[in-house]
């Protein structure tokens, strides 16, 4: 697509910015005007990708690394979207930068997740945005917090953008996982449940960490109903100066984007809805018996509870606990639930167990 002036590139944007799923693809960092061009045209190539998204300023959690290219690599961007047609990204963090992107002509700004985190900074971000019609896309904070994500939103709200949308980035965690920021799907679906006239799209990118499981946590974000993707992408990889070890060249991606099992969110066939209205009804169901059970199983917990205040006993007995866990697990297996599902399970019937019997003791 050719944009000749500013005013249709606005309709670009503008027609982009509506579509499902939105693709967003780029290099982590801008690194040489060499580098930046090659990246848009096979990136454009695959004529799969929306928007391209370039890191001009790099946060850096320890110092040392590369800390971007700076103002220097806007007018790379510049050229990449007069050669492409494609509308271009970046991440902003200051009010300067805003400036500084906004002089350069970027189209879509973005808050990075070390940015999100903090009140000050997108307080300033969101003044400096003030009148100025581009859409901003908010990633999740790098700790799990949906008020703060969502306090970013509101202050970039009230600075009267309009076209606001989040990405879902996964959360930091201490220790090794298999990814480098933890997805915690629930609160991104917490967030969608909260606000669905928000767009949210997924990052599997810095999720991820990686490239071997990309593809299983981009199809996880499209399963869940996301509105689009945000994926690093670079023509060599390898060499990338900044978070090397995740990015895909612009051919991978279209790939990857290829072997994506795209679904409906709704289907209009009557069958359809009769037979998922019959399986709901099923769940339900369960979900009542369940609940039923439950509160049985307090009622027995509070017996307990009596019992053991009578006899001047702790609430709590590890060994206890753990047979409970390990009787679990056995049975859980059994039933093909994962041991991860059953440890948070019986961690919240655990806790709420001990509530009960805590208000027996102290009555
Ligand atoms: C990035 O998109 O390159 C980036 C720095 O991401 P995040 O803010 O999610 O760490
Ligand atoms: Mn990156």
């Amino acid at each position: 697509m050719e944009a000749t002036n500013a005013t249709t590139m606005k309709e670009v944007v503008q027609q982009k910015w509506g579509k499902r799923p939105l693709i967003i693809a780029g290099p982590c960092s801008a690194e040489t005007e060499e580098q930046v061009l090659q990246t848009a045209t096979e990136l454009q190539k695959t004529g799969k990708v929306d928007i391209m998204r370039a890191g001009i300023w790099k946060p850096r959690t320890r110092p040392g690394s590369f800390e971007g290219i700076g103002t220097k690599g806007l007018p790379w961007l510049q050229q990449a979207k007069k050669i492409t047609g494609m509308p271009v990204a970046v991440e902003v963090a200051t009010a300067k930068q805003v400036e500084d992107a906004l002089h350069f002509d970027v189209d879509v700004a973005w808050i990075g997740a070390r940015t999100t985190v903090n009140p000050f900074s997108v307080q300033e971000i969101a003044d400096a945005l003030r009148g100025v019609d581009i859409p901003v896309l908010i990633k999740n904070p790098i700790n799990p917090d949906l008020e703060l994500w969502l306090g970013a939103v509101e202050r970039i709200a009230k600075a009267g953008i309009k076209q606001i949308g989040l990405i879902h980035r996964g959360f930091s965690s201490y220790g090794n996982t298999e990814y480098r920021n933890a997805p915690m799907w629930h609160l991104a679906i917490e967030m969608k449940r909260r606000y669905p006239e928000l767009m949210i799209i997924n990052d599997p990118s810095h999720i991820c960490g990686r490239r071997d499981i990309l593809q299983d946590v981009a199809q996880k974000a499209i399963d869940l109903d996301f509105d689009g993707l945000i994926i690093e992408s670079h023509i060599d990889p390898d060499n990338a100066w900044s978070d090397a070890k995740q990015q895909i060249t612009p051919a991978r991606l279209g790939e990857m984007l290829d072997n994506i099992t795209w679904r409906k969110e709704d289907s209009s066939s009557e069958e359809y809805h009769a037979a998922l209205e019959k399986l709901r009804q099923q769940i339900n169901h369960l979900d009542d018996e369940l609940m039923q059970i439950l509160g049985q199983r307090m009622k027995v917990a509070e017996k307990i509870g009596q019992y053991k205040k009578d006899n001047n006993i702790t609430i709590l007995q590890t060994n206890r606990w753990n047979e409970i866990l390990e009787r679990a697990y056995a049975k859980g297996d059994k039933q093909g639930l994962s041991k991860e599902f059953i440890t948070k399970y019986f961690d919240a019937v655990h806790m709420e167990s001990i509530n009960h019997q805590n208000r027996i003791m102290n009555a």
